[in-house]
C-alpha cells in the first residue's frame, strides 16, 4: 500500500486529500494523512458571517475562465451554490490626482479595443492615446527573455498605462509591484500574444472576433468571477465533510521531514511515520523551512520567491452614498496607503442584507513595509480616513473587521519561470516529492486546485487498482 503525506491544509492540501480519497474509494491501494500546523483548515480561505453580512477574510471568488475550482465545487455537490459576479453593473474606477475616473469600456486589462471610449476618456493624456493607436503597428521584441510587467507595458503603451492601469490592477491581484513581477509568469497570455502578433491590440481584437464567431447564437458570456452563495468557506466546509477526519491531523506545530532510503520520514507531535510520497502544500518560505536539512539548491530557489503580506479591512454601513460599480483601485503614484476597495454588496449578491453596504479595503506590505505592525484599529482608521478623502464617506461603519495575512501572496518576479524550471529538475530527482499550492504555477484558487489535481494524478498513476470484473 502506498502511504502519502500532505503537509498543509489550505485549499491545495485539502484538494489533494479530496482527489486521493476519491482514488482510494475507487479502489486505489493507498492511504493518506494530512498535517496542518494551525487549528483550522482552509488556509487563507475564510468567511465570517455577521449581522447578515457575508465577509471574506481572504479570496472572495475565483476566475471563471479557469475551470478547476468550479469543477471541484461540482464534484462536492456545490453546483447549485455557485454564483456569478454581477458583471452587468461592473464599473471600476482608478484614482487619478485624487479623483475617481472610470476604466473606459473596451479596455481589456491594459489593451484598448474600442476607439471612441479611448478617445474620450480622461484616464489617459493625448500622448498616451496616440501611443495606443501606434501600438497597432508594434513588432514583437527580438529578445525572448523575461521582463517585468512594467517594462512590457511601457514598451507597448508608455509609462502612463503602467502607472494608471497595469500597476494598480496587478497590485489588486498580487499585492505586488509591476516593476518586479514577471510578464511571462503573471500574464503569460500577453507575452504569447506579442510573440505571435507583435501588437497586443491586433491580437486582442482577433481573439475577440474568434470568440464571437465560435459562441452559439444567443449564448451568454461567461461571468468574470465565480463564488459561492455563502462565501468561499463553503468549499472548505464541503471538502472537510467529504474527508475521513481520522486522516486529518491538526495543530501539528513542528512537522519535520527527511528522506530515508526511498521513503520520507515525517516526525510530528511525538510520532514518526514513513510515507512513499509527500505533497508539500505550504507557501514557499514554509516549504524552505521544512527542507532545511537538505537540498540547498531547492531551498535557495524557494527562498527567492518573495511573499507580500496583506490586510483586508471590511467596513459595514447602514447607509453610504457610493458611485455605481464594484470599487476602485489606487495607483502607487497617488501616495495613499490603500491599494483597492471593493464594493462587496455590488460585486456579488447575497453579501449584505437589504440595502446595507459592505466595503473591503486592501493594504499590502509592498506599499506599507510596516503593515503588520499596525493595530486593527489603526488599519481601520487608515481605511476610514482614505474613504472620507476619496468617496466623501463621513458616516461611521456599523462594524469593522480586519484580517491580516502574513507573507501570503507569492510574487512571481522576473526570472520566476526559469527558477521554477531549475527547481523542477531538482524535484524530479527526489522520488515521491511534490510541491503544490501557490509557490510555482499560479496563485489563484483554481491554480492551487489544479496543482493538487496534477500531483495526485502523478502519485496515483503507479498505484495498483482493483482487478476489473
Ligand atoms: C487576502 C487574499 C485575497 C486573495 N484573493 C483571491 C481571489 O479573490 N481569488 C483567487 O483565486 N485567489 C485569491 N488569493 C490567492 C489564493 O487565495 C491563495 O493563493 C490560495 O488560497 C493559497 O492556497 P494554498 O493551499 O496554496 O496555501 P494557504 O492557503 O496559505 O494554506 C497553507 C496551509 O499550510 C499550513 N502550514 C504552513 N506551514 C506549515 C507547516 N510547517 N506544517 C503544516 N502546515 C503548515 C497553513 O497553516 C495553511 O493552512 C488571495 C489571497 C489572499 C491572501
Amino acid at each position: 500500500m502506498k502511504r502519502i503525506a500532505i503537509i498543509g491544509g489550505g485549499i491545495a492540501g485539502l484538494s489533494a486529500a479530496f482527489y486521493l480519497e476519491k482514488a482510494r474509494r475507487a479502489g486505489a491501494d493507498l492511504q493518506w494523512a494530512l498535517f496542518e500546523k494551525s487549528d483550522r483548515l482552509g488556509g487563507v480561505i475564510r468567511t465570517e458571517r455577521h449581522d447578515g453580512f457575508v465577509i471574506e477574510a481572504g479570496p472572495d471568488s475565483f476566475l471563471s475562465i479557469k475551470p478547476d475550482a468550479a469543477r471541484l465545487c461540482q464534484e462536492l455537490g456545490l453546483g447549485n451554490q455557485l454564483i456569478s459576479s454581477n458583471d452587468a453593473s461592473r464599473k471600476t474606477y482608478i484614482l487619478v490626482k485624487g479623483q475617481l475616473v472610470q476604466i473606459p469600456h473596451g479596455l481589456e486589462f491594459m489593451v484598448p479595443t474600442r476607439i471612441w471610449p479611448m478617445a474620450t476618456t480622461p484616464l489617459f493624456s493625448f500622448s498616451t492615446k496616440l501611443r495606443m493607436a501606434a501600438e497597432l503597428f508594434s513588432a514583437a521584441r527580438k529578445d525572448s527573455g523575461d521582463e517585468s510587467v512594467g517594462d512590457f507595458v511601457r514598451r507597448h503603451f508608455g509609462q502612463e498605462m503602467v502607472d494608471r492601469v497595469a500597476e494598480p490592477l496587478l497590485a489588486g491581484v498580487y499585492g505586488g509591484n509591476a516593476e518586479r513581477l514577471s510578464i511571462r509568469a503573471v500574464l503569460p497570455r500577453f507575452a504569447e500574444m506579442e510573440r505571435q502578433h507583435g501588437s497586443l491590440v491586433r491580437a486582442t481584437l482577433r481573439a475577440k472576433a474568434q470568440v464571437r464567431s465560435k459562441a452559439p447564437a444567443g449564448s451568454k458570456p461567461q461571468p468574470l468571477f465565480t463564488s459561492l452563495k455563502n462565501g468561499m468557506q463553503q468549499m472548505v466546509g464541503a471538502l472537510v465533510a467529504a474527508l475521513p477526519q481520522a486522516s486529518i491531523r491538526m495543530r501539528q506545530q513542528n512537522v519535520s521531514l527527511r528522506p530515508v532510503n526511498d521513503d520520507w520520514q515525517i516526525e510530528s507531535a511525538g510520532s514518526s511515520e514513513r510515507f512513499q510520497e509527500v505533497l508539500l502544500a505550504v507557501p514557499a518560505p514554509a516549504a524552505a523551512g521544512l527542507l532545511r536539512q537538505f537540498h540547498p539548491g531547492l531551498i535557495e530557489g524557494l527562498t527567492r520567491i518573495e511573499y507580500t503580506s496583506t490586510a483586508a479591512v471590511a467596513l459595514a454601513y447602514d447607509q453610504a452614498e457610493l458611485p455605481p460599480g464594484h470599487g476602485f483601485l489606487v495607483p502607487r503614484s497617488e501616495g495613499r496607503k490603500m491599494m483597492a476597495c471593493t464594493f462587496v454588496h455590488k460585486k456579488f449578491s447575497h453579501r449584505a442584507p437589504g440595502d446595507k453596504k459592505l466595503l473591503r479595503c486592501f493594504f499590502s506590505s509592498s506599499r506599507m513595509p510596516d503593515l503588520l505592525t499596525h493595530s486593527d484599529e489603526a488599519l481601520q482608521q487608515f481605511a476610514r480616513d482614505e474613504l472620507k478623502d476619496i468617496l466623501g464617506l463621513n458616516a461611521g461603519p456599523t462594524f469593522a473587521r480586519t484580517f491580516r495575512w502574513d507573507r501570503a501572496m507569492a510574487q512571481y518576479e522576473t526570472g520566476h519561470l526559469e527558477r521554477v524550471a531549475e527547481m523542477d529538475k531538482i524535484i524530479a530527482a527526489m522520488p515521491g516529492f511534490h510541491i503544490i499550492g501557490n509557490s510555482f504555477h499560479g496563485i489563484g484558487v483554481p491554480d492551487c486546485i489544479k496543482s493538487a489535481r496534477l500531483a495526485v494524478e502523478q502519485v496515483t498513476s503507479g498505484v495498483s487498482q482493483p482487478a476489473a470484473v
